[in-house]
């Protein structure tokens, strides 16, 4: 490992919200900055937990809020829960929209109510000029096909939890979207090393996706901010560049597309 002072990290995609941290969240805030961790982006699934990841950045100067419903939770929402999530989005800790997206994994039965959350959050983000943050699972044609349905939107966001292939991420970066990988890319199986050189540097995001997808070494246990740096280290090890090198460049894209302050 190389010295941490000057190490700087975003975590750009979290559930800090998530039970498994009750216990220990001040503790898992602490080790997020021993570890250089500057910023952590923590995501809401649907209209409590928008405010529950608010009511979080407001009590820890790092975390900040993204507010939505995810593609796994339509089923029990509204659509006019975007109102009341539209209102939240105004808070000055908000920096995205999501996190949003479809998943064809969990449940295709719901498809088209995925698509409509989907659409209507692209467009909340676009009215709202944040960044939407895209939850692909089994589900990468179907969300291509919805963002060529609102040509004229200006979106921004990034596409987390990257699990497609080249072609595909040529084609989320010509749209203009920032593209960033989970834990999944230090599984020995895994292609997702090789595609993540494909990824420019100035278009790719850390994030840990806590408490799911721990990385290589923590594989198993519960999946926590601080642990955004095994996740950078790999990307330093693959691409042949210092952890310094890939920790300026994240962090600085993740401050320019969210906002974060410096
Ligand atoms: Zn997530």
């Amino acid at each position: 490992m190389e010295n941490n002072t000057k190490i700087q990290i975003i975590d750009s995609h979290a559930h800090l919200q998530w039970p498994k941290f009750d216990e220990d969240r001040d503790a898992v805030i602490e080790r997020a900055q021993e570890a250089g961790v500057v910023a952590i982006l923590t995501l809401a699934t649907d209209l409590q937990t928008s405010h529950e990841v608010i009511r979080l950045a407001e009590k820890y100067s790092i975390v900040y809020a993204g507010v939505g419903i995810h593609p796994t939770d339509v089923a029990k929402a509204e659509l006019a829960h975007l109102d009341e999530i539209a209102q939240l989005a105004r808070h000055p800790k908000v920096v995205a929209i999501g996190e949003t997206g479809m998943d064809f994994y969990w449940d295709k039965t719901t498809a088209a109510i995925q698509e409509n959350f989907f659409i209507a959050q692209l467009e909340l983000s676009a009215k709202l000029n944040l960044p939407v943050v895209i939850h692909n699972r089994e589900s990468g044609q179907a969300i291509l096909d919805v963002l060529a349905k609102v040509p004229d939107l200006p979106l921004k966001g990034v596409f987390h939890c990257f699990v497609e292939d080249v072609d595909y991420a040529h084609t989320v970066l010509d749209l203009g979207f920032h593209i960033s990988f989970t834990g999944n890319i230090t599984y020995k199986k895994s292609a997702l090393a090789e595609i993540s050189t494909a990824i420019p540097l100035d278009r790719l995001l850390l994030e840990t996706d806590s408490p799911f997808m721990s990385p290589v070494p923590m594989r198993g246990k519960r999946n926590e901010p601080a642990y955004v740096r095994h996740i950078a280290e790999k990307h330093a090890e693959i691409r042949k560049l210092s952890l310094q090198t890939i920790c300026t460049a994240t962090t600085r894209n993740a401050r320019s597309l969210f906002g974060f302050d410096d």
